[in-house]
């Protein structure tokens, strides 16, 4: 077998290459990998092995066709993870967000029909529901993206589910609610809390705090992606929450306790633009259809995610603060880090 894994150095991507690489999905152990990322600001070949005999890393961009056109033959399946991710970069320029999310799912399905992969799973978010204020979204919600990122994805999974319809692509799409875990991008809150709690540095919270996610280990995502892959129907879409309801607030609190830190060294911001109230997801179709559950529980989960960066401060140093320089993290990015990045 050989997949690839498109956006494969970047946070969600990379989790599920090291596992499939270290045997963490049964059946699947002997799989070979092709990772293709063209490696933006969040992509870090440091997330993959420097080398693995079951693993090719092509660096290359998901809207080039030719290149696709050229590695995809051989292919069992694709994972499209790649996609431009964090909200706040799309509130201040949304182009980078339509050229690859849209025109990359757009030509990697492509590129899939024009060579025979017999299956794809494009892994989308939450966000394109919208916000809903109580309950839960099924899969066939409406789609009422409120973010150009959401906006982005919504439109993605569009274009996916209309090459499964018309072209008859083996293809399945998940959406999922915010993740965790190690290997997350500083920009992301959980991170650029933790982080910025481990440098002595206050943590930016947007407005009041009262904004609700849920909150889903990357690990148990990656799971659900597999099962999906594998067991997942043509045509599907399947939900995966984390059932993990927390204010931004609560999670603050959280993080604070976790990294010993006091109520100060929180630094109220002024909120998103058009900030997201809540997301919520109803999960019952992938649990009674694939028989998936998450695994694990979020206080640990967290404990384990505070800890490995507290562990591996050369990680994420290296991708805060590019070159040593602190100034040129807080300054010489999108948006300064005192902007409050606070969901993704
Ligand atoms: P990430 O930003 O950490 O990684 C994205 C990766 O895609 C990076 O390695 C980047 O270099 C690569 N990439 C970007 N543009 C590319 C291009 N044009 N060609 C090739 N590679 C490109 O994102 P993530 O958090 O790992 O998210 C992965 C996927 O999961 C995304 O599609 C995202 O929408 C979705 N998702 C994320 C979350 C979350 O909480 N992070 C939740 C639900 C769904």
């Amino acid at each position: 077998m050989r997949f690839l894994v498109t956006g494969g150095a970047g946070f969600i991507g990379s989790h599920y290459v090291r596992t499939l690489l270290d045997g963490g999905y049964p059946g699947y152990e002997g799989t070979h990998v092709t990772v293709l990322d063209n490696l933006t600001y969040a992509g870090n070949r440091a997330n993959l092995p420097a080398e693995d005999p079951r693993m090719d890393f092509v660096r290359g961009d998901v809207c080039d066709f030719a290149l696709l056109r050229e590695l995809l033959p051989g292919h069992d399946a694709v994972l499209h993870f790649a996609a431009e991710s964090h909200v706040d970069r799309s509130l201040e320029s949304a182009a980078d967000f339509i050229r690859t999310n849209v025109g990359g799912t757009q030509t990697l399905l492509d590129a899939c029909l024009a060579t025979g992969v017999e299956r794809v799973v494009h892994v989308s978010t939450d966000e394109v529901y919208g916000s809903i204020e109580t309950g839960s979204w099924t899969e066939s919600w409406p789609l009422l993206p409120n973010s150009p990122y959401a906006a982005s994805k919504a439109a993605s999974d569009l274009v996916a589910r209309s090459y499964w319809r018309t072209h008859g692509l083996d293809l399945s799409i998940t959406r999922c609610s915010n993740n965790y875990g190690p290997y997350q991008h500083p920009e992301k809150v959980i991170p650029l809390f933790v982080t910025n709690l481990l440098e002595g540095l206050q943590v930016p919270l947007y407005g009041d705090g009262r904004n609700i996610r849920e909150w889903l280990h990357v690990d148990d995502h990656c799971r659900a992606i597999q099962l999906v892959l594998t067991q997942g129907g043509a045509g599907e879409i399947y939900n995966v929450g984390g059932g993990n309801e927390q204010t931004n607030r609560a999670l603050t609190d959280m993080l604070l306790r976790l990294c010993g830190a006091d109520a100060d060294m929180v630094r109220r911001v002024p909120d998103r633009k058009g900030h997201d109230l809540r997301y919520a997801l109803d999960e019952s179709k992938i649990r009674e259809e694939l028989g998936y559950a998450p695994r694990v529980p979020f206080d640990r989960g967290l404990a384990d995610t505070v800890a490995w960066y507290r562990d591996n401060p050369g990680w994420w140093k290296a991708v805060k603060h590019p070159g040593g320089d602190t100034a040129s993290y807080v300054t010489g990015t999108v948006l300064p880090v005192d902007g409050g990045y606070v969901n993704r």
